[in-house]
């Protein structure tokens, strides 16, 4: 099913497999990139012979720690954490950290490859990287979360930097946690250095409008996609995997956009509401009672809770994967499109697997994949590094302006530089060649470093 390669990336992809074994997410985000670049090379040799390619597939940094850590009982936990600094080509090291079981060292290169190319979509002065950690934050009680974010950070510190490297949160790492990371920061620093993690409260430095952003982002991507088509969702039906962070603001603003959303999931089960999904609900069960989305069908009689169910198989017009990576494959994308979708946005990263993202072009739907599309999220923490700089607080009407902005100038670069590559509509082209080319030629300025 994978596009071939062009001879001169083939080697290149043979040796990321050779140096980064058992590595599978890494290997599937390289791959998707490097297909995109063979018309690339014959325009700009000089990246070929500079070996920018191999550069960018091999991080500057990969920092692997032990977070040792005691739970409320008094036992003793080990639990590995990662940070990768990518590329610094274009800005600090920026990009989230993931608390889940199912986290070692090949997702979080997958994520960190993946940020280089999506912050310097962005526009803005942000360099590429990622980390997380094996810990499983579901059941553990808030002091045991704190526990663990104060001992991760006490080796992480000496790493981060707001000039340096600037964490975010992501899967299982929310404000709450942001929270306690930036405190033990500013104790074992003495350094109220606000611009060193974003994500942060709104009485702490954070940012009007981050909480909401990548989700917020991704629906205008979304827009800005059907506009290109000549549609808008208004009117139209969603669906949306997931109901953490992303999830929720992506469906808050279809909603606001006039979109219909039936369905919403997390990792137990799908619940799909005939009469639209009631947000407040959704977010009084995940944001403040951290309960499962089975609880909504327990409150709302329009409901139905279809455990371990595919949220793909509910009939929509436009999908917004927003859980995890590889949770859309070929058959979920063939029975999307059967079924009438006509978008699919990506507030995840990397949701859909290499057959269901062929599905979607051969079908010729329009498919904004994570990079551009859940762009957003980042975006909006460098503006939260902007104010943290100039010691100012935007209002939530000026930054959401800006957010908004953002994501129109990256679908607008995204589709004319599809067009000039020879693949019009692509986003998929255009996204990776856009954010190459960005990258390429600030690390060719900045010399064999
Ligand atoms: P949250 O932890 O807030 O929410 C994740 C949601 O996805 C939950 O509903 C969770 O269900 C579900 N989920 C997670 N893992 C799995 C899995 N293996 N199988 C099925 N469902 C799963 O995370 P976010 O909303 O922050 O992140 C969601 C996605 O968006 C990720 O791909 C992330 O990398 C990406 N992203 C996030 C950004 C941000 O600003 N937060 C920025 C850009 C991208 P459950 O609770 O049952 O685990």
């Amino acid at each position: 099913m994978a596009t071939k390669l062009d001879e001169k990336l083939e080697p290149i992809f043979r040796d990321v497999l050779r140096r980064n074994p058992g590595e599978d997410e890494f290997h599937q985000a390289v791959r998707e990139v490097l297909e995109s670049l063979g018309p690339v090379l014959v325009k700009y040799p000089e990246f070929a012979e500079q070996k920018i390619i191999q550069r960018i597939c091999e991080p500057e940094r990969q920092i692997i720690f032990r977070v040792p850590w005691q739970d409320d009982s008094g036992e003793t936990h080990i639990n590995r954490a990662f940070r990768v600094e990518f590329n610094s080509a274009l800005g600090p090291y920026k990009g989230g950290m993931r608390f889940h079981p199912s986290v070692y060292l090949g997702i979080i290169k997958f994520l960190g490859f993946e940020q280089i190319f999506k912050n310097a979509l962005t526009g803005l002065p942000i360099g590429g990287g990622k980390g997380g950690s094996d810990f499983d934050p579901k059941g553990r009680s808030e002091n045991e979360v704190m526990r663990f974010c104060q001992s991760l950070m006490t080796e992480l510190y000496r790493h981060l930097g707001e000039y340096t490297d600037v964490p975010a949160g992501d899967i299982g790492l929310g404000q709450r946690e942001i929270g306690y990371l930036f405190g033990q920061y500013k104790r074992v620093t003495n350094r109220y250095e606000s611009g060193v993690l974003t994500g942060k409260g709104l009485d702490w430095g954070g940012s009007r409008a981050r909480k909401e952003a990548t989700g917020y982002g991704t629906v205008f991507f979304a827009q800005e996609m059907l506009k290109a088509r000549s549609d808008a969702l208004d009117g139209k039906t969603c669906i949306v995997s997931g109901s953490g962070n992303v999830a929720i603001y992506a469906m808050e603003k279809a909603m606001q956009l006039g979109a219909r959303v039936i369905a919403c999931s997390d990792s137990g089960g799908i619940i799909v509401d005939k009469d639209g999904i009631d947000l407040d609900l959704v977010k009084q069960i995940k944001e403040v009672e951290r309960r499962r989305i089975s609880a909504y069908a327990e409150e709302r009689k329009s409901a139905r809770y279809i455990e371990d169910g595919s949220i793909w198989s509910v009939q929509c017009d436009v999908a917004l994967p927003c859980a995890t990576e590889n949770e859309l494959n070929g058959n979920d994308a063939k029975q999307l499109v059967s079924q009438g979708c006509i978008a699919v946005a990506e507030g995840a990263n990397m949701p859909t697997t290499p057959e269901g993202i062929h599905v979607f072009q051969e079908a010729g739907i329009a498919y904004g994949p994570g990079k551009a599309a859940n762009a957003g999220g980042v975006a909006t923490s460098a503006l939260e590094m902007q104010q943290n700089a100039s010691r100012d607080s935007w209002t939530f009407r000026y930054t959401e302006s800006r957010l908004e902005e953002i994501m129109k100038t990256i679908h607008t670069s995204c589709f004319e530089t599809a067009k000039e590559f020879g693949s019009p509509g692509n986003y998929v082209v255009g996204a990776n060649i856009t954010g190459f080319l960005k990258v390429a030629r600030a690390m060719t300025a900045l010399g064999l470093v």
